[in-house]
């Protein structure tokens, strides 16, 4: 692959074609937030939180998958590019609990979000689903990232238990026909959970140890839920 040279910040840069700008730009240190962005996964280019000014392009263009160009020239914290993010922000905090995202937070802050901005808008409000002995989804704080599907499909274990679901305001992440995470093809390998952003997935141990509950009271509580379920049948 050859290479190519590109000016990030007023910087110059040579890197190998196909690189993206994300990569580009760490490697001159110069950071770009991301969100939905995992380093392991394809990105997904959802959030665009790290969108960048790229010279002659009239729209942000989106760094975590935009490959860099020979002779591009490249703005990453322009005021445009800062006023994207705060408002991207600032409507993700209005749709979302995002009480246990600390990175988001800190993104909030670093940019200025006015948290009452959008304070009439609807707010995805999804009851906690507790329905298997390992770990919580609570979508309420989900931000439809993404990372939790490509975790369990094709990017690491091709399970394929959870998908998106719905559409505009009401897409989700569902199992398929919405059945309890038993009756999914989950084989509780907690990849989701560990690539969840915003703790909308999250480990029942630590939700109890969090609470300073008994976690043998949840190995109690859990397979007695587990007889339950078989009584059922
Ligand atoms: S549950 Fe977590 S990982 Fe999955 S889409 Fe929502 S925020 Fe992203």
């Amino acid at each position: 692959m050859s290479d190519l040279t590109l000016t990030i910040n007023g910087q110059s840069i040579t890197v190998t074609q196909g690189k993206t700008i994300l990569q580009a730009a760490a490697q001159i240190d110069k950071s770009i937030p991301t969100i939905c962005y995992h380093p392991h996964f394809t990105a997904p280019s959802l959030c665009r939180i790290c969108v960048v000014e790229v010279e002659k392009s009239r729209v942000l263009v989106q760094a975590c998958s935009r490959e860099c160009e020979q002779g591009m020239v490249v703005q990453t914290d322009s005021p445009r590019v800062r006023q994207a993010r705060k408002m991207i922000l600032e409507l993700l905090n209005s749709a979302v609990d995002l009480s246990a995202a600390p990175e988001i937070q800190q993104l909030m802050q670093e940019y200025g979000a006015d948290v009452a901005r959008f304070a009439e808008a609807k707010r995805r409000e999804i009851p906690l689903k507790d329905d298997n002995p390992f770990y919580l989804r609570d979508y309420s704080k989900c931000i439809m990232c993404w990372r939790c599907v490509q975790a369990c499909g094709e990017e690491v274990q091709w399970t394929f238990a959870i998908t998106k679901a719905g559409r505009g305001f009401d897409a989700h992440i569902s199992t398929f026909f919405e059945k309890p995470i038993p009756e999914s093809t989950c084989v509780y390998c907690g990849n989701c959970v560990q690539a969840c952003p915003t703790d909308a997935l999250k480990a029942k141990r630590e939700f109890w140890i969090e609470r300073g509950r008994d976690v043998s009271e949840l190995v109690r509580h859990s397979r007695l839920e587990k007889r339950n379920r078989r009584s059922e049948k």
